[in-house]
C-alpha cells in the first residue's frame, strides 16, 4: 500500500514553527516514500475558529515549498478536505457505534456536568464523566428524544484492559482503559469532536501514517478504541517530540512563539526555515549545510526522529540565515530582496550595495536598515553622538573643516578618500576609528552601515558634501 500522510491543522490561529514542523515531517516522509501528502482542515471546534487562519496555514506551506497532493483548494479523490463539509459521515459513524453498543447517548446538562466536576475536584479525582446516562433505559432515551432534549454521543470506554500500540518514535506505549474518559464523539449541535472526526477521516482517506505532535499521544488510545469498534485497521503512529523555547517551556503562541509568516516578513529565507525546522527533533544529515527539500526527503526516515524534546534557538536560526544570505549569488540576493525594497530605489545602486551589505545582514530586512540612507536625503538627523568618542562641540568643527578638504578633492575614489580621511584624523590627533564613526553618523545618521569609503564612493561627492554640510551635532 502506498504511503499516505496528512497534515491536519485546526484553523485556530496563525501557525507557528512547531505547527509547520509537523507539516514538514509529513511532507518529507511522503516524498521519501513516493507517497501522497494530504492537507485536511479540522474546523469542527467552532468556538475556536480564527478568521483567515486557514489562509495563513496554506500560505505558510506554499512559502516553504511544501506542496500538497490533495487538499481544500486542490480537491482530490477524497474531497472535501474540510471537516465542516463532511458532517454527515461523522453523524453516521456515531450512530453506527451506538447501534453496535460502543457508544451511548448522554442528556446531561452543562450544569450537571459542572456540578459533577466540582465534586470530583473536591475529592481530588480526575475529571471524567460518571456514566449516569449509561444507565438510561430505552424508554428513558425515547422520551428524551421525543421532547428533543439536547444530547451528545459518548464513547463507551471498556473498564478493563489496556490499549497498547507501537509508536514509530516512542516505541511501546500503553494506557489503562480504566483511566480513559467516556469521550464525547458527537456534540449536541451535530458537530463531531476532534477524536471522532480524525479517526473517521484518516480511515476514509486511507491514511497510512499519522505523524503528529507528542501532545496528541494521550488521545491515541481513544482513537485506537474507535478503530477497533469500527473494525478498521489503524494507521502507524509517530509522535514527534515537542519543541521548547529558550525558557524550557513548550513553544506556543501564548508564550510568544512567532507566526510562521512573520519569519517570511522579517526576511528569513524559506530554505533556512526548512533546514532549521528539520533540525528540531530529527537527525538532519548535515547541519552545517543547507539541503534542498529533495535532499532532505531522500534522507528522511521515522527512525531518524528523536525522542527527546527539541530546543528552539533563535540565534542559531539567525546565524543560519546570515550564512545563507552570504552564500547567495548577488543576482539571487537581488531577487530575494525585491519584496523588501522600496519600489523607487534605483536597482543599479542596490546592485552595487549588495556585495557590501551582504556581510552585515542577518535577514533580508536588514538591507534597508543598513542602506536606506543611499536612497533618501531625509536621513535621521545625527542620532545622538553623546556616547561617541568625540565631544559634540568639537565634532561640529572637525566635520566643517573636513568637508572643505573633501570639496577640494579632484578624485573621488576609495584610495583618495581613505588617505585624506586618515591624514585628517592624524593631523587632529583623533583615533581613526573615532573619526570614521563620526563621519559615518554625519552622512548616514547611523552607526552601522556598509564599509565607510565604499559607501562614500557610491553616494557620490555632491551628496556626501551636502550631508556633511547639513550635519548638526547639536540637535
Ligand atoms: N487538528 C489537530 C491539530 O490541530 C490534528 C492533530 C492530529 O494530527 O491528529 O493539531
Amino acid at each position: 500500500m502506498s504511503v499516505r500522510v496528512r497534515y491536519a491543522p485546526s484553523p485556530t490561529g496563525h501557525p507557528h514553527l512547531g505547527n509547520i514542523r509537523t507539516a514538514l515531517f509529513n511532507f518529507l516522509f511522503a516524498r521519501h516514500a513516493g507517497g501522497e501528502f494530504v492537507v485536511r482542515i479540522e474546523d469542527t471546534d467552532r468556538a475556536r475558529l480564527v478568521e483567515k487562519s486557514e489562509d495563513a496555514i496554506l500560505e505558510s506551506l506554499r512559502w516553504l515549498g511544501l506542496t500538497w497532493d490533495e487538499g481544500p483548494d486542490k480537491g482530490g479523490p477524497f474531497a472535501p478536505y474540510v471537516q465542516s463539509e463532511r458532517l454527515e459521515s461523522y453523524q453516521k459513524a456515531a450512530q453506527e457505534l451506538v447501534k453496535k453498543g460502543f457508544a451511548y447517548l448522554c442528556f446531561c446538562t452543562q450544569d450537571r456536568l459542572a456540578e459533577m466536576r466540582k465534586v470530583q475536584e473536591a475529592k481530588h479525582e480526575p475529571p471524567r464523566y460518571d456514566r449516569q446516562c449509561l444507565m438510561l433505559s430505552s424508554d428513558d432515551i425515547r422520551n428524551s428524544m421525543d421532547t428533543n432534549e439536547p444530547h451528545v454521543i459518548r464513547l463507551k470506554v471498556p473498564q478493563e484492559g489496556k490499549t497498547v500500540f507501537e509508536d514509530a518514535v516512542r516505541g511501546h506505549v500503553e494506557f489503562e482503559n480504566a483511566l480513559l474518559d467516556d469521550q464525547v464523539l458527537l456534540k449536541s449541535d451535530g458537530f463531531p469532536t476532534y477524536h471522532l472526526a480524525v479517526v473517521v477521516d484518516d480511515h476514509a482517506m486511507n491514511i497510512t501514517h499519522v505523524i503528529r505532535a507528542e501532545e496528541w499521544i494521550s488521545s491515541t488510545p481513544k482513537h485506537l478504541l474507535l478503530y477497533q469498534f469500527f473494525g478498521w485497521t489503524p494507521p502507524t503512529y509517530a509522535h514527534v517530540p515537542m519543541i521548547m523555547d529558550a525558557h524550557k517551556a513548550k513553544l506556543s503562541k501564548r508564550r510568544g512563539a512567532k507566526a510562521m509568516l512573520e519569519y517570511r516578513d522579517a526576511g528569513y529565507l524559506p530554505e533556512v526555515v526548512v533546514n532549521y525546522l528539520s533540525t528540531l527533533g530529527w537527525m538532519h544529515p548535515n547541519e552545517e549545510k543547507l539541503l534542498t527539500l529533495d535532499e532532505l526527503a531522500a534522507a528522511f526516515t521515522l527512525e531518524g526522529i528523536k525522542k527527546s524534546p527539541a530546543v528552539f534557538d533563535q540565534r542559531k536560526m539567525d546565524w543560519m540565515n546570515g550564512l545563507a544570505i552570504r552564500q547567495l549569488t548577488d543576482e539571487k540576493l537581488l531577487i530575494a530582496l525585491d519584496p523588501f525594497l522600496d519600489s523607487g530605489w534605483d536597482r543599479h545602486v542596490v546592485k552595487k550595495l549588495i556585495p557590501l551589505a551582504k556581510e552585515r545582514m542577518t535577514t533580508l530586512k536588514d538591507f534597508s536598515v543598513l542602506c536606506d540612507f543611499f536612497f533618501t536625503n531625509n536621513i535621521q538627523k545625527n542620532e545622538s553622538i553623546m556616547n561617541q568618542k568625540i565631544a559634540v562641540d568639537k565634532a561640529q568643527t572637525f566635520i566643517r573643516r573636513y568637508t572643505s578638504i573633501l570639496a577640494s578633492l579632484t578624485q573621488w575614489t576609495h584610495e583618495e578618500l581613505e588617505q585624506t580621511t586618515r591624514k585628517f584624523a592624524a593631523d587632529h590627533q583623533l583615533k581613526p576609528a573615532d573619526f570614521f564613526m563620526l563621519l559615518r553618523i554625519a552622512f548616514s545618521g547611523k552607526t552601522i552601515t556598509p564599509p565607510l569609503f565604499e559607501s562614500m564612493v557610491i553616494l557620490g561627492k555632491d551628496i556626501v558634501i551636502q550631508r556633511l554640510s547639513e550635519a548638526n551635532f547639536r540637535c
